[in-house]
């Protein structure tokens, strides 16, 4: 049938009303012959063929079925229908009833446009058979069709528009329906909605036709001119469509419907450039409503058939992506829109074309448009990124940027989608110049990129950039087969892509070019389908290069070119993909024109041109310029793919420039923030590609970040190198001298991560090159008692696993290199995995000729490992004690890990430290055998090592000697093996032959005690005694005192004792050592060094002697002892008079002798010696200390370094005592001493003892405090070590002890001294946190008093000077303390800032008081005694102001707090004040008259007088200058006001400091329970000028610059009290602020008084706030000025820093009754003012 035939036949039919006027059928017929002339549009006529008139009628009738369908609202009438309840949907959709002939009519209009449009797009038609409305009502029905029948349908969402809609016409608000909904009609919508799916169905089954009228309108669209108007409704109706949640599968018609839109949308978009941007637009809140569960999410295919290799490709993506994007498993799906937004870029595609103006040198791209569109979208998407608000808002978008980034990422390589890299250049560049700002913008003023954003963009940039790594990775790893190389036939070689390089009985084929061969599955073939001929990738590009050459010039065809044109050629052959060809095409050009520009030659730029011009010869032709002629194998297509890609000169750009940004920003100095993320992105980059964490580049980066000043960035930065660290050997190798110092690092989990990192580096690779450093660094913060208990516990699971656990295959690495070869080689084939060897042998076919196994290599493989295990640890304790040159580390830990199970442990912990402690002892003898072993391996390798052998073999020794401390009975059956290192004949240089002596006697210290009477017996014969003696000769201290305390443990051991031959050895040591110090006694002179030498050897080896020659003395005896008043009357034995029991006394006497010796080192060293009695008799010392001996020795007179020894030693005998008393071992050996008799063991207590040496040590603390503050360091040093260990063992009261500590803290020069009182206070502060805050303000005290007295030419000054960066930063010197003790606590840090701000409270406006001096006695019995210099007292209060203004506060509550107590302080002193002052100052007429006045208005004379130069001489000043003013009673009132002042600036200070405004001051209250202003993180303003805590400070004779100052401090204190009280009402502080501030400056510039002008960042040395001129006077009138004079001139400041001192107190102990009073008082005063400042 003929078109016109069929028009013929449907006129004559009688027309239906409803429906429309054509039936079913009819319309049917129609378009089906629309689309075979569609299909056949070149042989078939058409319309064009049917008459005008004909046509004309035809398309009017068509319009009327149009016109019927538009108002079809399918799902709105079924549920009125329903909802009226007037029947069911299968009633409605009955043949014949209502529902099927609105069904029908739409079908009917969908398929009469559809014809519609055909016919007027059909070639040859007359425009005018159309009418323009039937077109319009064409596009009206597929929008509207879509909007309100297939979306709702789809979505399954007609109940709810229903729903609207019938509120709509109630006239309710959506709101109050849906409460009501809820309430009551749940049933009826869930009615509805299952009656409306019935509707769907019919719906669902038209899509079809909607999909039709959609291609035939985009046929109009391309055809017709057509109004704006109509094609913008058009296309954003018809984006709706995205809206749909359509199934994944392409046979899906939901999902073919959107691709349609696609279609359809492009379509418009390629048309008219001047809708694309309001196209573009309609995208943003159209991604608001796209479906979003993960399900519906991604329903796009990505098809790769565009790639040149379709499956390889897929799989390709699937392994570069599958760990790595959301939607890199296959199958691989993208989001529509993410197609929509490709294809609309792609479209803008046009031919490239030489710039004729430009000579034809300038290329203009052809993808200049679509780049425009790229850019405009991501400067849309990511303004609605960064910013909050507007439609959607930010935290909308972020996800759905990021989801489109992972669609763009996994189809980025496929031609198809040739767009995606160009959107993701433009996003990338987007989001790196935002962050690029963030980084510009200083931290406190602009918010212009906020935090969160600043994430997103750097972990979107981070993905980005792991991406491109990975397909560089990918590219490098996976490269194509390039070069050919011909091997004959015969000679088979594997040259396959998997680079398996056995033949397997898999299919195999050969290149039939050179013959190489190939895995058939590899290259992509079957068995079923081998080719006849096949050539493989390396050969088909040679082929295809050769081919090229024929057209194209040499020069510029290579590997890149071919894939290219192979390419282009896969691209045009296959349909679909003409956008996409051109895209490929126009990129391909660019890059040639951009590598023509840089040839030198015109030749070789006019080879490019003419390529290009060859390229663009074919652009809209199927055919190549050049056909190819191979095509790649199944693999090569891929990496072809990945090369052409990797090689692309804006993917590397783009590559480079993020690790460079990346990199930069890692260090950027002012935002922490930023570096922490960059530090997170790289890590995801080299998570990528771990090759690139080895370029110099980045590890300098990294390793720069291990020591950022912020935790954040250094743990980021741990945690990056730890990933990398464990498998690269170099990287760990690198980064090893930066990781160790991150154990000490403030940060805990720093500290951690680091510990576990290098658990793994030993772990995995136990010859690590630091291994020996990081055990050691590791073994000292293990037993560092203030590391934090978690770092601890993990260090102790690093050295069990490591050293002591007895599991053994999961943690022993392959290949190891045993370090003896000789011995360790056996074993180390054994345990090799025996059937591998096993294995091996077979295959070769070669049996080792093996002698018999040897016991070990039989035994079972698990011991083998466990044996294995040992000898490495014991090689690395020995690496490690070696390098440490000291055993004491090790020592410690394994004490600690073995003996010390803390009762106070609870639960789970405890458990398992218990069975750690089980499983380590049992370790501890395979540890020992092992240790041994190694001892012969190193004198087995004597000749092999040389010189070396002292050091080895005295780490060994070393080492065992640890663990015959922790477990004397593993050592036991090894005893043998060390005696003969007693002899100290081992051939090794004196130094080593001693340690390894000394070493060697302390193993047999341990050892003795639990050896039988047989094994003693066996020594006894041996030459034991004989050695020991011999060492003492021969070597020095350390040794001598090892072999002494050897000696005298045999000598004492139980049944020997003075008869046995150690005995008589250890009386023939003590005679001869004894009869040379006699000979000498009387000897004063030491000017020969040998003597000297030799005395003070003796004088050490007597006193260890009798520390450890364990004989009674008579209590009793010790008192006659010392009750000597002469040094000549000590009546020394004579030599041949000593005896076993005398040496105690007989040696104390001649000590006693030495001690007074002239020479200063001879006195040192008897003191020492002395100590060795004392600790083996107690009760000596205290005879000694009853007589004044102890008080002389640390007494100010004594020489100093007789001070020093006496702190050492009465450090150790306290020690000593301790560890007597916590070892049992004092009770144990009363119980073995046979001959105490009972009534010694009960008075000679030994117990008790001990006390005895605490209490003549506490009665020595009062000097000792003093020695704490001495001008000496050492002294000081000295002191705190002693005052520890005594206030560990509770022997000193902390109360007294913790201001000297606090005054410490300002030992600004002397770090070791600050810091070791800091570890005192933070131990006292974590026991009593409440008394070391109390104490906080007699520290401050003592502190002013220590630098005054330690430091007398320099200023005091609560404040440090520290280098952040490059700013200097000021810190309080209490800031430590601070945060270890005091922050973490709100209550005990109010408490401090209360007692600090106690000093400046006047309980009594009135000075003189009748108690005052009762007072002041009561104040001197307080530990710190008031100085005489009371001007000193003021300048504490400037040292407690700077103190407060400086301390690291956390929350704004704190800095809030205590500008609310100034303020209150000043609200209620400060009228008072004023009010005097003016009282004082009327009679002179420098006040208003009338008492009634206000006092304050403004600007007075004096304030006038204090801008001049002298302001005491000036004109406004002539009052002052009379006679009877009184200038020390101005001066009284000045310095009152001068520390409220002081008051007034910190409270502005503060508010400055930490952006407080007005408003939140007014909110605060300190007892408000709102946590909010504890919660907020505070903001700190980093750029202030310092504070100013200048006071006055005056000299007694009152100078005439003294008076200037007086009036200028006068005046600052009117001005701070205006504007206190005046500002409350209007927030002009600042500017306000401001402008004072510049006239402050003026007049401290001249009078040198206020230096607060001090730049932000000073290279320089900050200049001191406090006025110089002033603060020199106390120096110049030579020392501190006398009691009586300082009192006179500051009684009042006296009297209130005693106030201050005893409310302190008060507070801190009971209250006595009179001050009691006093303190309620002043408490209720304040109590008054809070709320009434409160509601100011
Ligand atoms: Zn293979
Ligand atoms: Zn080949």
């Amino acid at each position: 049938m003929s078109p016109s035939a069929c028009m013929h036949h449907q006129t004559q039919q009688q027309q239906q009303t409803h429906v429309g006027p054509f039936l079913e059928r009819e319309l049917t017929i129609l378009s089906l012959l629309c689309t075979q002339v569609s299909n056949k549009r070149k042989s078939v006529e058409g319309f064009a063929a049917v008459e005008v008139d004909l046509l004309t009628t035809l398309t009017e009738l068509l319009e009327k079925h149009v016109n019927l369908a538009v108002n079809v609202d399918l799902v709105a009438e079924a549920s009125a229908v329903i909802s009226k309840r007037e029947m069911r949907m299968e009633q409605w959709l009955r043949p014949g009833s209502t529902g099927s002939e609105r069904v029908a009519a739409l079908k009917l209009g969908l398929e009469a446009a559809g014809i519609l449009l055909f016919v007027v797009t059909s070639p040859g038609i007359d425009a005018s058979v159309v009418s323009e409305d039937a077109i319009e009502a064409a596009f009206t029905l597929l929008r509207h069709n879509l909007a309100k029948n297939l979306i709702p349908a789809l979505n399954n969402t007609g109940h709810r528009l229903a729903a609207q809609e019938m509120d709509e016409k109630k006239g309710l608000g959506a709101s109050a329906r849906k409460k009501k909904r809820r309430a009551t009609d749940g049933g009826e919508s869930n009615m509805l909605m299952k009656e409306l799916r019935k509707v769907y169905k019919p719906i669902a089954l038209m899509i079809p036709l909607q999909i039709t009228l959609m291609s035939r309108i985009e046929d109009a669209i391309r055809t017709l001119f057509l109004d704006d108007q109509l094609i913008l409704t058009l296309t954003s109706g018809a984006l709706d469509a995205l809206e749909i949640e359509a199934a994944q599968s392409t046979q899906n018609p939901a999902n073919r419907l959107q691709h349609a839109t696609i279609g359809l949308v492009t379509a418009v978009f390629a048309k008219f450039p001047a809708h694309r941007s309001s196209i573009i637009e309609d995208l943003f809140p159209l991604m608001l409503r796209l479906p979003s569960s993960k399900r519906t999410m991604r329903a796009c295919l990505v098809q790769y058939s565009s790639c040149p290799s379709k499956h390889s490709s897929q799989s390709l993506m699937t392994s570069l992506y599958s760990s790595m994007l959301t939607n890199g498993q296959e199958p691989h799906y993208i989001q529509m829109i993410t197609a929509m937004l490709l294809s609309l870029v792609q479209c803008c595609v046009v031919r490239p074309t030489f710039d004729v103006d430009n000579n034809d040198e300038q290329l203009l791209s052809g993808l200049r448009g679509c780049q425009s569109v790229a850019e405009t979208f991501a400067i849309h998407m990511l303004q609605r990124c960064s910013r909050k608000g507007e439609d959607g808002g930010a935290s909308e978008f972020r996800p759905i940027l990021g989801n489109l980034v992972d669609d763009l990422l996994l189809v980025m390589m496929i031609p198809e989608y040739g767009a995606a890299q160009m959107v993701l250049f433009a996003c990338t560049l987007g989001l790196s110049k935002d962050i690029i700002t963030a980084s510009r913008t200083s931290s406190a003023s602009d918010t212009v990129v906020e935090t969160t954003y600043a994430n997103t963009a750097f972990d979107i940039l981070g993905r980005i950039c792991a991406a491109y790594a990975k397909i560089l990775a990918f590219q490098r790893d996976r490269e194509l087969h390039k070069t050919v190389e011909i091997v004959s036939e015969e000679n088979r070689q594997l040259r396959c892509y998997c680079k398996r390089n056995n033949f397997t009985d898999a299919l195999m084929v050969d290149c039939d070019n050179c013959h190489l061969w190939y895995h058939a599955q590899c290259v992509g073939l079957n068995r079923d389908a081998l080719p006849h001929e096949w050539i493989c990738d390396a050969c088909s590009l040679q082929a295809n290069m050769e081919n090229e050459m024929e057209t194209t010039s040499r020069s510029i065809v290579d590997t890149g070119f071919i894939i290219n044109r192979v390419m282009e050629k896969h691209l045009k052959t296959n349909r679909g993909y003409r956008v996409a060809s051109h895209c490929h095409l126009a990129k391909w050009v660019n890059e040639l024109h951009s590598k023509s520009q840089q040839c030198q030659t015109t030749a070789e730029k006019e080879s490019y041109k003419q390529a290009i011009g060859g390229i663009l010869e074919t652009w809209n032709k199927k055919r190549c310029y050049s056909n190819p002629k191979h095509w790649f194998t199944f693999e090569g297509g891929a990496r072809a793919l990945l090369t052409q890609t990797a090689s692309y000169s804006n993917f590397m750009k783009s590559f480079n420039n993020l690790m460079g940004l990346m990199l930069k920003l890692m260090n950027d100095k002012a935002h922490a923030s930023l570096r922490k993320l960059s530090i997170k992105a790289i890590e995801k980059v080299v998570e990528a590609d771990s090759k690139l964490m080895l370029l110099p580049k980045v590890m300098e980066a990294v390793s720069e970040r291990l020591s950022d000043e912020a935790i954040s960035v250094r743990e980021a930065a741990v945690s990056l190198v730890g990933n990398y660290v464990v498998k690269s050997p170099p990287i760990a190798n690198a980064f090893h001298s930066h990781l160790i110092p991150r154990l000490l690092d403030p940060g805990v989990s720093v500290r951690k991560r680091t510990v576990k990192i290098l658990q793994d580096i030993l772990v995995s690779n136990p010859h690590y090159r630091g291994r020996s450093d990081a055990c050691d660094k590791c073994l000292q913060r293990a037993s560092d008692p203030k590391e934090d208990e978690g770092v601890r516990e993990a260090l102790h699971g690093l050295f069990m696993n490591l050293w002591l656990s007895d599991e053994g295959e999961a943690a022993i690495p392959a290949g190891l290199q045993p370090v003896s070869p000789s011995r360790n080689a056996s074993s180390l084939a054994a345990s090799k995995s025996p059937s591998s060897i096993e294995a091996q042998s077979v295959a070769s076919g070669v049996v080792t000729p093996t002698p018999p196994m040897d016991a070990r290599a039989t035994r079972s493989k698990h011991r083998e490992v466990g044996k294995r295990r040992s000898e490495l640890a014991a090689e690395q304790m020995v690496a490690t004690v070696k390098t440490a040159g000291t055993n004491e580390h090790l020592g410690n830990f394994l004490r600690e890990l073995l003996c010390n199970v803390n009762d106070s442990d609870k639960g789970k912990k405890a458990a398992e430290r218990l069975k750690r402690q089980k499983i380590a002892e049992k370790q501890c003898f395979s540890l020992v055998s092992a240790l041994f072993e190694l001892l012969l391996t190193t004198e087995e390798r004597r000749g092999e090592l040389g010189n070396a052998i002292g050091g080895e073999l005295v780490a060994t020794i070393r080492t065992i000697g640890c663990f015959s401390d922790v477990s004397a009975q593993s050592v036991l059956k090894h005893l043998s093996i060390i005696l003969p290192y007693i002899k100290a004949d081992n051939g090794l240089s004196v130094a080593d032959e001693s340690a390894v002596a000394s070493a060697a006697c302390d193993i047999l210290f341990r050892v003795i005690p639990i050896l039988n009477s047989n094994e003693i017996q066996n020594l006894c014969s041996g030459s034991l005694g004989g050695d020991l003696v011999k060492i003492t000769y021969k070597f020095g201290s350390g040794a001598l005192y090892s072999a002494i305390r050897a000696l005298c443990t045999i000598a004492h051991f139980d049944e020997t004792g003075e008869g046995s031959i150690f005995g008589k050895k250890l009386l023939n040591l003590a005679t001869t050592f004894y009869a040379f110090l006699f000979k000498h006694a009387n000897r004063d002179d030491y000017s020969n060094p040998g003597l000297k030498n030799n005395t003070l050897r003796l004088l050490s080896g007597l006193g260890s002697l009798c520390h450890h020659h364990e004989v009674a003395v008579e209590a009793s005896t010790w008192n006659e002892e010392v009750d000597v008043d002469e040094v000549e009357e000590i009546d020394l034995f004579e030599t041949s008079e000593l005896n076993w029991n005398n040496v105690p006394i007989a040696c104390f006497r001649l000590f006693m002798k030495y001690l007074e010796k002239s020479d200063i080192g001879i006195r040192c060293a008897a003191l020492r010696a002395l100590s060795g009695v004392f600790i083996a008799h107690p009760r000596l010392m205290l005879s000694c200390a009853q007589c004044g001996l102890i008080e002389a020795l640390m007494s100010s007179e004594s020489p100093l370094e007789l001070q020093l020894t006496a702190l050492t030693c009465w450090k150790e005998i306290s020690v000593s005592e301790e560890k007597r008393i916590d070892s049992g071992e004092a009770k144990k050996k009363m119980d073995s001493k046979k001959n105490i008799t009972t009534s010694k063991k009960i008075s000679g207590d030994q117990d008790g003892d001990s006390t005895l040496v605490g209490g003549v040590l506490t009665k020595q603390t009062t000097r000792l405090f003093e020695m704490t503050q001495s001008k000496e360091a050492n002294l000081r040093i000295a002191s705190l070590e002693l005052l520890g260990q005594l206030l560990r063992q509770g022997l000193v009261n902390p109360n007294e002890a913790v201001p000297y500590l606090l005054a410490l803290q300002g030992d600004v020069e002397n770090t070791v001294v600050r810091k070791f009182a800091l570890r005192l206070l933070t131990v006292e502060g974590e026991k009593r946190p409440d008394m070391l805050r109390q104490r906080v303000c007699a520290g401050v005290k003592q502190a002013c008093r220590f630098q005054r007295a330690v430091y007398p030419t320099k200023e005091t000054s609560a404040l440090v000077k520290k280098l952040k960066g490059a700013r200097i930063h000021m810190e309080c010197v209490f800031d430590d303390v601070f945060r270890e003790c005091i922050l973490s606590s709100r209550k005990q840090r109010e408490g401090l800032y209360r007692n600090l701000l106690a000093m400046f409270e006047r309980v009594e406006p009135v000075a003189k008081e009748p108690t005052s001096s009762a007072k002041k006695a009561r104040s001197r019995r307080s530990s710190i005694q008031e100085p005489p210099d009371v001007g000193a007292d003021l300048s504490l209060l400037s040292f407690a102001a700077q103190m407060l203004a400086y301390l690291p506060y956390s929350s704004a509550g704190d800095p809030l707090f205590i500008q609310h107590y100034v303020g209150s302080v000043v609200a209620l002193q400060g009228p008072q004040l004023q009010d005097r002052l003016a009282a004082f100052l009327r009679p002179h007429g420098l006040a208003s008259a009338d008492e009634l006045d206000e006092v304050n208005d403004g600007e007075d004379a004096l304030e006038r007088a204090a801008r001049a130069d002298a302001p005491s001489k000036s004109h406004d000043a002539v009052p002052c200058r009379s006679e009877k003013f009184d200038w020390f009673g101005f001066a009284d009132l000045c310095k009152e006001a001068s520390s409220l002042a002081l008051l007034l600036r910190l409270k502005k200070f503060l508010r400055r400091k930490y952006n407080l405004s007005t408003q939140k001051c007014l909110e605060y209250t300190p007892d408000s329970k709102d946590k909010t202003f504890f919660r907020n993180f505070i903001s700190r303003n980093d750029h202030m000028p310092l504070f100013d805590s200048s006071i006055v400070l005056v000299s007694n004779d009152l100078t005439d610059e003294d008076k200037d100052l007086l009036i200028h401090h006068y005046a600052v204190f009117r001005r701070h009290m205006r504007d206190e009280f005046s500002h409350d009402d209007a927030d002009l502080e600042d500017s306000d602020d401001d402008g004072k501030g510049s006239r402050r400056n003026s007049i401290g510039g001249n009078t040198g008084m206020v230096a607060e002008a001090v730049g932000v960042p000073v290279p320089e040395p900050v200049p001191e706030p406090v006025p110089e001129p002033v603060h020199e006077d106390p120096p110049q009138g030579g020392l501190p000025p006398a009691e009586g004079e300082a009192a006179v001139v500051s009684a009042p400041e006296l009297m209130q820093v005693e106030e201050a001192e005893t409310t302190k107190k008060r507070r801190g102990s009971s209250a006595s009754a009179a001050g009691g009073t006093k303190r309620r008082r002043s408490s209720k005063a304040r109590g008054d003012v809070v709320p009434s400042s409160a509601v100011l």
